[in-house]
């Protein structure tokens, strides 16, 4: 995707648009092909387990990690394959080897999204939306008419972005900070596992003393031994507080004395 093909118009949930994918044009998958797409969170741990991989192991064949020049944050990128036309490692004749766990990215295509949330002088919490008018794509104005408040629920999109909020959210802030502010390697090595390692996050929640240090609930530290998401969630909660003090964590502070001598 070039900037050059994204359409300058600002879409609202409420802006309209007619658009149809369809196996039967000729253009089919030519969109899975030299594309950047940023991985969420939430992306991987659907990606690695529809795979049947470890989060280390999915990271490292199919991931490219970068670093984001607006924020300064770590961002994982989907490693195109080393093909003439740079295809994507999913794509076949008859489309996505992965469908129902398609990225986000996927899922919005042909709408890109963004947020003016950081910006201070706005109270647009929802974010934004615009067409990426890629002239090979065909499905415009091929009689379905959608809203994009429709087309992110038919896409499944909400529910990802949803999830991902914590981690939006984490972005958005790093963002809000003047350029001069760094984050240490640790702070940044702390957001990379818990933001898209989750299993490294696993090991490091439950394989140290980090339940007891943070004084979590035991029903509460037990859903997230279960549940990747749950885990997720809490981690992206925890990251805001290490890492911009919001939010509340109650501190076991002998143990917190202990641990630094
Ligand atoms: S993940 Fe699937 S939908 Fe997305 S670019 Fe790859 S093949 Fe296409
Ligand atoms: S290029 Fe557009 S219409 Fe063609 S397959 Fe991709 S999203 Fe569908």
């Amino acid at each position: 995707m070039s900037m050059a093909n994204i359409s300058p118009v600002k879409l609202s949930l409420d802006s309209k648009f007619s658009f149809d994918c369809r196996k039967d044009l000729e253009c089919f998958t030519k969109c899975c092909r030299d594309i950047n797409i940023i991985l969420t969170p939430y992306d991987i741990i659907r990606m690695k387990n529809r795979l049947e991989l470890s989060s280390d192991e999915f990271l490292a064949i199919y991931t490219t990690p970068q670093l984001l020049d607006k924020t300064d944050l770590p961002v994982i990128t989907l490693k195109m394959l080393d093909d003439e036309e740079k295809s994507c490692p999913f794509v076949r004749e008859d489309g996505c080897l992965i469908y129902t766990d398609r990225p986000i990215t996927c899922r919005y295509y042909p709408l890109g999204s963004g947020t003016l949330a950081h910006k201070e002088d706005t109270d647009d919490q929802q974010g934004f939306f615009f067409f990426i008018n890629e002239p090979h794509c065909k499905g415009f104005d091929k009689g379905y008419d959608w809203t994009v408040r429709e087309w992110r629920k038919d896409q499944n999109a909400s529910a990802y972005d949803e999830i991902n909020a914590g981690w939006y959210d984490l972005m958005v802030m790093k963002r809000s900070f003047p350029p001069t502010m760094h984050l240490t390697e640790k702070a940044k090595k702390l957001f990379f596992i818990a933001s898209y390692n989750i299993d490294a996050f696993h090991r490091f929640v439950f394989e140290s003393d980090f339940i007891q240090l943070y004084t979590v609930d035991e029903n509460k530290a037990q859903e997230m031994r279960d549940d990747e998401i749950k885990l997720f969630t809490f981690g992206q909660e925890w990251l805001k507080w290490v890492l911009y003090k919001k939010g509340e964590f109650s501190l076991n502070t002998s143990l917190a004395e202990k641990r630094s001598k």
